[in-house]
């Protein structure tokens, strides 16, 4: 049984949040692209944990982690994430993280040149996370990359490390007029690493293809949202990978398996960090009120979130991207503060109306029409059952289900294990 976790908007859905209740009944939970660029928090009955590059399913102990090939990893950051993980008491060995051997080492030289870039963008800089990612998935199909599994094999990197520090110098010394990175250095640090993860790093297609044969069931969870996907995103402030659910079985290792169900996350507002297209985005003290009732700041960088209403126009893009069969609306609780609620229903651009999401200079300047419904007014955390919920938070999920065409299956209100009901 395949399922993959997957997040409709722009990312911050609450994907950690859903994949820690849903793998309670899950064998196996793979993290199959990016980096540590994202975070997800997750709060249950052992504290409260922000996640980067560990899959949310490492929480729980009856649960094998993997991380997968369509993955950069940054082997310092791992370092530290499992460490800060551990001081909390949480088991975490070769025996339940198991890393792929296919997938590429985000080097620190990787993270200089993501900040070279955005300081010479300045004022145009794509809101980078400034973790690496685009230089290092640049270098991935530029097939100038070490993978993990290199690590293995010392003489090997002793070979091919000099070209390739050689060929990144090039671009950080000539380009940038930055001192270069130190062969000497980067060998120790891989070396330093390779000893560290050798008995984690293994062939996760081989260890995945003989699970699902054995009946296992297998999560695959996505970083960020639909509309951070490269290919299919709001490009170039997306990502620099696939976040999709399609792409799950390529990035996990298992290519030549089906996904049975995808779990789409969709908030029931919007927000996005960094920079680009946010057509719903609102300003000044009514983004500041969404900001802080949702706690709208980002778990990798603490960055305040952009803010806005729920987009039928973005979510139906996205959950048409993502193929998802299951609907899961999250942090319905943040808007109890609303006396009235907008939600962006079509876009107008050119004086017409758009209902399909548009890409590119048309999405730049696509302008937001909005409906309002009348809001709640109070506090809807402990409701455990659509019929407890009041009757506008009823009608506000029922609209929501009519614009974007499909019935929620799960609703969240609030960040806890227990805090939600099945529709
Ligand atoms: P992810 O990147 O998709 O995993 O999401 P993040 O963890 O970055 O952001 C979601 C935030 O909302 C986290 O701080 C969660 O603890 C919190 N959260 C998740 N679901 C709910 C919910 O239903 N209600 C509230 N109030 N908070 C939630
Ligand atoms: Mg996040």
């Amino acid at each position: 049984m395949l399922t993959a976790v997957v997040g409709i908007n722009w990312g911050d859905e609450g994907k950690g949040r859903i994949v820690d209740l849903l793998s309670e009944d899950q064998d196996v939970v793979v993290r199959y692209q990016g980096g540590n660029n994202a975070g997800h928090t997750v709060i249950n009955e052992k504290g409260e944990f922000i996640l980067n590059l560990l899959p949310s399913g490492i929480l729980r102990e009856n649960v094998v982690c993997v991380m997968g090939n369509g993955m950069a990893i940054d082997l310092q950051h791992l370092h530290n994430e499992i460490e800060r993980l551990r001081e909390k008491g949480i088991h975490i060995g070769p025996d339940n993280l198991k890393i792929s051997d296919r997938a590429v080492v985000t080097m620190p030289y990787h993270v200089d040149l993501d900040c070279y870039e955005e300081e010479r963008l300045g004022k145009n800089s794509y809101g980078s996370t400034r973790r690496g990612i685009a230089p290092v998935y640049s270098d991935k199909y530029a097939k100038k990359a070490i993978r993990t599994g290199d690590l293995l094999h010392e003489k090997y990197l002793q070979k091919v490390l000099p070209d390739i520090l050689a060929y990144k110098n090039l671009i950080i010394e000539k380009a940038y007029n930055k001192p270069g990175a130190k062969l000497e250095a980067a060998m120790e640090y891989l070396h330093m690493y390779g000893e560290e993860f050798q008995e984690y790093i293994c062939d996760t297609g081989a260890y995945l293809y003989e699970a699902d044969k054995a009946g296992k069931r297998i999560m695959f969870e996505a970083q960020l949202g639909a509309l951070r996907d490269i290919d299919y995103g709001i490009y170039p402030f997306t990502s620099s990978s696939n976040t999709i659910a399609a792409y799950a079985p390529i990035g996990a290792g298992v290519p030549g398996l089906k996904l049975d169900t995808v779990v789409g996350i969709m908030k029931a507002y919007s927000t996005c960090v960094g920079a680009g297209p946010f057509t719903v985005e609102m300003d000044g003290e009514e983004a500041q009120a969404l900001r802080t009732a949702g706690g709208e700041f980002g778990a990798a960088t603490g960055r305040p979130r952009r803010v806005g209403a729920f987009d039928v126009v973005a979510s139906k893009y996205g959950i048409l991207a993502q193929g998802s069969d299951k609907l899961a609306l999250t942090k319905l609780d943040v808007l109890s503060y609303m006396k009235k609620i907008p939600v962006c229903v079509a876009y107008s651009y050119n004086g017409e109306l758009i209902r399909n999401f548009p890409v590119g200079e048309a999405l730049d300047l696509a302008q937001p029409v909005f409906e309002y419904l009348d809001g709640w007014c109070e506090d809807i955390s402990s409701c455990r059952s659509f019929g407890e919920l009041p009757e506008n938070a009823k009608k506000y999920i029922e609209y929501i289900e009519e614009k974007v065409e499909q019935k929620m299956w799960l609703i969240s209100v609030g960040a806890k294990r227990d805090a939600y009901f099945m529709r």
